[in-house]
């Protein structure tokens, strides 16, 4: 039995641990994948207080050898989160109880919803683990983000041509990163392009039709086109277009339910911002507790 559960451990959920451990609670978090989260698809960090430039990785393990010592970390995708006395949480061998719950389960990437999109090869939504297969190759990028440009930013290290493909004028990417893009000659920037079609070769992508019809040549296609978070694993739960919504405690709907990071309906999707909701819910909870 648990104090609180924490569901993810990205920044957010790291963040609520460390808190919450420090505060006398007991806590279990559960991650499907290694923790960080989606530090760990990023190259460089430079906008982390404290750390001038780290990548991903080294970010993500930093966090979790600050918690592992003191907090039970389980491998596993939880599955269904139900409430009889207590919470119940279930992965698919197991289950805990806790008597709170923090959501910290991020988000997950958009898609183009074309045919094929998850069947052929070659599509990817991660320039740093999957840029190196690239190298000297002619890649896309879809999107106008800062995700997408430092993607494109990354990739153009490796391929030998890149294409930003972007459906409208509008560029969201911070000012840096579009200067950065415009001074990369193997950079080719689309305006007004969308991807209507995949096309492959027995299942390898090998090109892309754009909505004017031209064929773009391509050997991979990258996706930076955002994200939705998924929470099937608990019903009820108050949202938005898919994200939670929380009051200034970061509680959900759901007493005793908490939600943090890219998960919330709020403004700003950062490290920074996903480790101060971790924190004011971690906080909330010991506040409840006294
Ligand atoms: C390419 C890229 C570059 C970025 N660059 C920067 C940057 O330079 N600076 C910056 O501040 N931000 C950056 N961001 C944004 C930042 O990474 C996110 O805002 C932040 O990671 C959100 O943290 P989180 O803990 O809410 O969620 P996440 O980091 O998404 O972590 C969620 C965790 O929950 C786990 N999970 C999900 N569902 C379940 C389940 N059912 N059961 C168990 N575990 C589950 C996932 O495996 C994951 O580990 C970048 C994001 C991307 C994609």
């Amino acid at each position: 039995m648990y104090n609180t559960i924490i569901i993810g451990a990205g920044p957010a959920g790291m963040a609520a641990a460390l808190y919450l451990k420090r505060s006398g609670l007991k806590v279990l978090i559960i991650d499907k994948d290694a923790p960080g989260g989606q530090m760990l698809k990023t190259d460089k960090i430079e906008n982390y207080l404290g750390f001038s430039s780290i990548s991903g990785a080294d970010l993500a393990l930093n966090m979790f050898k600050q918690i592992k010592n003191d907090v039970k970390y389980v491998y596993g995708e939880v599955t269904s989160i139900t409430k009889e006395n207590n919470f119940i949480v279930a992965t698919e061998k197991e289950s805990y109880q806790s008597k709170n719950i923090v959501i910290a389960t991020g988000k997950e990437n958009n898609k183009l919803g074309l045919p094929g999109e998850d069947k052929i090869k070659g599509l990817s939504y991660c320039a740093v683990c999957d840029g190196a297969f690239y190298k000297d190759k002619i890649v896309g990028i879809v999107g106008a983000g800062n995700s997408a440009f430092t993607e494109a930013l990354y990739l153009s290290t490796l391929a030998k041509k890149v294409y930003i493909i972007n459906r409208s004028e509008n560029i969201k990417a911070d000012m840096i990163y579009q200067t950065k893009v415009k001074n990369k000659e193997n950079i080719v920037y689309l305006k007004n392009a969308s991807v209507t079609a995949l096309n492959d070769n027995e299942g390898i992508l090998n090109s892309v039709t754009l909505n004017n019809k031209e064929i773009l040549p391509l050997d991979g296609l990258f996706l930076a086109i955002g994200g939705r978070p998924q929470v099937k694993f608990m019903e009820n739960l108050k949202e938005e277009k898919g994200y939670l919504i929380v009051n200034e405690k970061r509680e959900t709907n759901i007493k005793g339910v908490y939600a943090v990071g890219d998960v919330i309906k709020k403004d700003y999707y950062q490290i920074a911002t996903a480790v101060n909701d971790g924190i004011v819910a971690a906080l909330s909870i010991k506040e409840s507790e006294i």
